[in-house]
């Protein structure tokens, strides 16, 4: 069990958790969604600032364990600049991978997010390690709607 612990604790892991690269404040968020993980405790908070279909800056502030804070570190990595399809794409690749289940991650750059596999050999962690990404694609699906509303009243 100790091995396994350190394989998931590496380096990489350890670093975003030091390190939380997307730990800060918008000026102008469009969109801004909280979530919670009550199994461990861990909280976070997205941000989101909208370039039309594309993330144009985000912030995730996460309090919680290593996993859940390196989850959102690199989520906040991969996921800047992208459109809401790829962010719904690479999510969904990120659930597969944490569940064991088969995925196509032909055409994204996961960057770090390939060490959160090891994350599957403990299943009371997958909920950590999603929680960030559970929380952007529901904030990203509130503004969808609100776009779509926008244009219907301009109709
Ligand atoms: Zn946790």
């Amino acid at each position: 069990m100790s091995d396994a612990l350190d394989t998931l604790y590496r380096e990489v892991i350890l670093d975003h958790y030091k390190n939380p690269r997307g730990k800060k404040k918008l000026d102008h968020a469009d969109v801004k969604n909280e979530g919670k993980n009550p199994v461990c405790g861990d909280e976070i908070e997205v941000e989101v600032e909208f370039d039309g279909d594309t993330v144009k800056d985000l912030s995730v502030s996460c309090a919680g364990c290593a996993i859940s804070v390196a989850s959102g570190s690199m989520l906040y990595e991969v996921i800047k600049g992208k459109s809401f399809d790829e962010v719904r794409k690479i999510a969904k690749v990120v659930k597969a991978m944490l569940k064991g289940e088969e995925y196509d991650a032909d055409g994204i750059d996961l960057g770090d997010l390939d060490v959160l596999e090891g994350v599957r050999q403990f299943p009371v962690r997958i909920k950590c390690a999603l929680l960030s990404w559970v929380t952007l694609v529901d904030a990203i699906e509130k503004a969808d709607t609100n776009e779509s509303s926008k244009l219907s009243t301009t109709e």
